[in-house]
């Protein structure tokens, strides 16, 4: 690769993932001399893992399908879904770039999209209007269509480029514009000097201490991208910045992890969206308790409800005739499947009285047989939570229980930017010659206390179009 310590490169973007490869090819096709580092071996950050999901209103093809949709209503959604909640001077600088974010992985990248999209929502909390895309291979597909142009440019010598490098420090001139960043050094002693230095690295989900410190809760799953470390977090702190958003943390439906361990592998993710499949199981917490409808429509409203529970920790419990009767609960699980598993796994538990199957999957086993009682007895009336389908009782032995954990795959806090994306300190400056963008950012500037489909990846990119073609000067 054509890098030089000595040489002053006008951008130097430290990660490339969505953020940082959109960065480097739009900076560096407006005549940006620009270096990118990644500690990775290679480019794509979290593209590599993720589902890829990406929302954009007002795109070419919305309008090809006739779909009639604004960033004024992506937006107005996004307030809705987040009770507004999230940062509506990025939101809004996010969803009124967004569709140009999208012609350009679509049309001139010709990155493919389902052939039904764009549709409504699919796992999240779901948009008044068709807006979600994503691609065959999910994020990967994504990753392959950002990394031909940004390859290219690197073939070329137009992006000079850094794999397996780490930056540790960045450099500040004191003297110079009120500690002005002037480059970046790597964990090998290295130092690159530039004019802008631009802060790509992703979320922290990877460092379980800093997970804990910033989120409230522990890093339960190990489902996120490797060195996705918080990195940019520390070095935009000691800079000057400042992080924002720890209050705004919010977990998942939950998963089956692997282990006790903490973190652990996710080993399976039940179905629990009724649209996809009605629950006909009973939903409890560790005290033995139901507390939310399991048909509750709104995933949010689910959502939030696990998040007030010990642990975040939910049992989805049934009985024999369930697992025989009902559709499956996991996808590509059969009922045997799951009877091989119970009880020779930590999170799948079975017995033959529901006291027993309590004691073994760590669930108080008193409250379990008064809400398993109760429930039965209840049905040919209302249910005390307002669940509608409830098809069979929990009656026939043997009984299970799985355990199942809120979780969460992306970061939530993230390093403060004004709207021009300039890193800033906690009396509102800026920090001069440092910007930030991605998930970087945090979940929660975009979707505060929620998850709103596709508004990490899209804001991602659209951001580093937005530096790279006329926030950034050199
Ligand atoms: C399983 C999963 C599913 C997801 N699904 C969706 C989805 O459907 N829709 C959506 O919008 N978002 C989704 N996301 C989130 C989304 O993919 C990411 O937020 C987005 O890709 C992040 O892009 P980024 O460029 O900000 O960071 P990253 O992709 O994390 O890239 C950061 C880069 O910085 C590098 N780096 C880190 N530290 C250093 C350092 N010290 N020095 C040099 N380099 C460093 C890393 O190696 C990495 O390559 C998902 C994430 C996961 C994990």
């Amino acid at each position: 690769m054509h890098t030089s310590p000595d040489a002053r490169w006008d951008v130097i973007v430290v990660g490339a993932g969505a953020g940082g490869m959109s960065t480097a090819i739009f900076a560096a096709r407006s005549g940006a001399r620009v270096l990118v580092i990644d500690a990775a071996p290679e480019e794509g950050g979290a593209l590599h893992l993720a589902t890829g999901q990406l929302s954009a209103a007002g795109t070419r093809l919305q309008r090809a399908k006739g779909i009639g949709d604004t960033p004024e209503e992506h937006l107005a959604d996004i307030v809705r879904i987040s009770k507004d909640t999230a940062d509506r001077e990025l939101v809004w600088l996010a969803v009124s770039n967004a569709a140009t974010t999208i012609d350009w992985l679509l049309d001139d990248l010709g990155m493919p999209v389902l052939p039904e999209h764009p549709v409504r929502g699919q796992n999240h909390e779901h948009y008044s209007q068709d807006r979600y895309y994503w691609g065959p291979d999910l994020g990967r597909s994504i990753l392959a269509a950002v990394r031909r142009p940004f390859r290219e440019l690197i073939d070329n010598g137009v992006i000079s480029a850094r794999f397996g490098t780490e930056v540790v420090r960045l450099v500040q001139d004191p003297a110079a514009g009120g500690g002005r960043v002037t480059g970046v050094a790597t964990a090998a002693g290295e130092e690159f000097l530039g004019t802008n230095v631009v802060l790509a690295t992703g979320g922290y989900n990877a460092d379980p201490a800093l997970f804990q410190e910033f989120n409230g809760v522990p890093a339960y799953a190990d489902a996120s991208y490797r060195f996705a470390k918080g990195a940019g977090h520390k070095l935009g702190v000691a800079a000057g910045g400042y992080t924002r958003n720890h209050d705004k943390y919010l977990c998942s439906f939950g998963s089956v992890l692997d282990s006790q361990q903490i973190p652990a592998p996710v080993l399976c993710r039940p179905v629990h969206w009724p649209e996809m499949r009605m629950p006909w199981e009973l939903y409890v917490n560790v005290e033995g308790r139901r507390f939310v409808a399991e048909d509750e429509p709104s995933v949010d409203v689910r959502e939030h409800a696990l998040l007030a529970q010990t642990d975040l920790r939910r049992y989805i419990v049934f009985d024999e005739r369930i697992l025989r009767e009902a559709p499956p609960m996991i996808p590509g699980w059969s009922a045997g499947d799951i009877r091989s598993r119970a009880g020779d796994h930590p999170m799948f538990h079975v017995a033959d009285d529901l006291a027993t199957l309590a004691k073994a999957a760590g669930i108080d086993a008193g409250n379990l047989v008064a809400t398993v009682e109760e429930y039965n007895a209840n049905l040919d009336g209302d249910d005390p939570l307002g669940r509608v389908f409830r098809p069979l009782p929990v009656a026939e032995g043997p009984f299970y229980a799985i355990r199942v954990q809120g979780m969460s795959i992306t970061s939530t806090a993230g390093l403060a930017v004004d709207g021009d994306l300039r890193v800033i300190r906690p009396d509102g400056t800026a920090v001069p010659g440092l910007y930030a963008l991605g998930e970087l950012l945090g979940s929660a500037a975009f979707m505060g206390n929620a998850f709103c489909g596709g508004m990490l990846a899209t804001p991602a990119m659209t951001f580093g179009r937005l530096l790279g073609t006329g926030i950034l000067t050199w």
